[in-house]
């Protein structure tokens, strides 16, 4: 871990930009592993799936640690979601916004909320399109149950880098017409392991990584 967190500070002093935070994504790892992380001090961490991270949580106990979904949500598990969760960053549809609001505990506070698009418009990817994005962020303003922080995004995987960091320049300039119009909005995220460097320098504030971290991901365990 400690080699991830000198990278992203020499990418984001190379690029003259505040620390990026480390979202260590433990899909498929077990309880074990998120809490020898933890131990070294990491505090987030990024699941796919509800149940899955429903189990890790139940395992590993009240540690302060926080907990980002970063997996597409069915409106089905919004209920869970918003339960269980400190960060949900897929949120790409309304109804997924009023689903999340009416579930929010009152005494967990406000859940903060991501709005992930689809910054390459791939039709195997979730996320809203880019020019919806102002219409999103607006519900998710009018609920109180809910803080709007910023976006996220999964750029497609071309071969060039250039495109790749093209694709990070459009998020960049998403989220800056986004934050003005939005006071509380402060969290970019993207980049993973193999890219999450260009990443930093190209303007996220979190980065999300998973092998990089933990090393190849198994099967997801049940
Ligand atoms: C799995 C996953 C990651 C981490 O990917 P790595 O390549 O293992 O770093 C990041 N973001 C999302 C949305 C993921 O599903």
């Amino acid at each position: 871990m400690q080699t991830i967190l000198a990278e992203m500070d020499n990418a984001a002093r190379a690029a003259g930009r505040p620390p990026a935070r480390l979202l260590a994504v433990s899909k498929t790892q077990p309880a074990e592993s998120v809490a020898a992380l933890a131990a070294e001090g990491q505090v987030a961490f990024g699941e796919n799936y509800v149940q899955e991270a429903a189990g890790k949580m139940a395992a590993l106990g009240e540690r302060g640690l926080e907990w980002h979904l970063i997996g597409h949500l069915q409106s089905n598990k919004a209920e869970q979601a918003a339960q269980l969760f400190d960060w949900v960053q897929t949120v790409d549809r309304p109804k997924l916004v009023g689903a999340l609001a009416r579930h929010r505990p009152a005494g967990r506070g406000p859940l903060n909320v991501l709005i992930q698009v689809n910054i390459d418009d791939e039709a195997s990817k979730h996320g809203c399109a880019p020019d919806a994005v102002p219409a999103l962020a607006d519900a998710i303003s009018a609920q109180p149950a809910l803080r709007l922080r910023g976006l996220m995004a999964i750029p497609a995987p071309f071969p060039e880098r250039e495109r790749r960091q093209d694709a990070f320049a459009r998020m960049r300039t998403l989220f800056e017409s986004l934050a003005a119009a939005h006071p509380g909005v402060d969290t970019l995220s993207m980049g993973m392991s193999s890219d999450f460097a260009d990443a930093i320098a190209s303007g996220a504030t979190m980065v999300r990584v998973g092998t990089a971290l933990f090393g190849a991901r198994g099967t997801r365990p049940t």
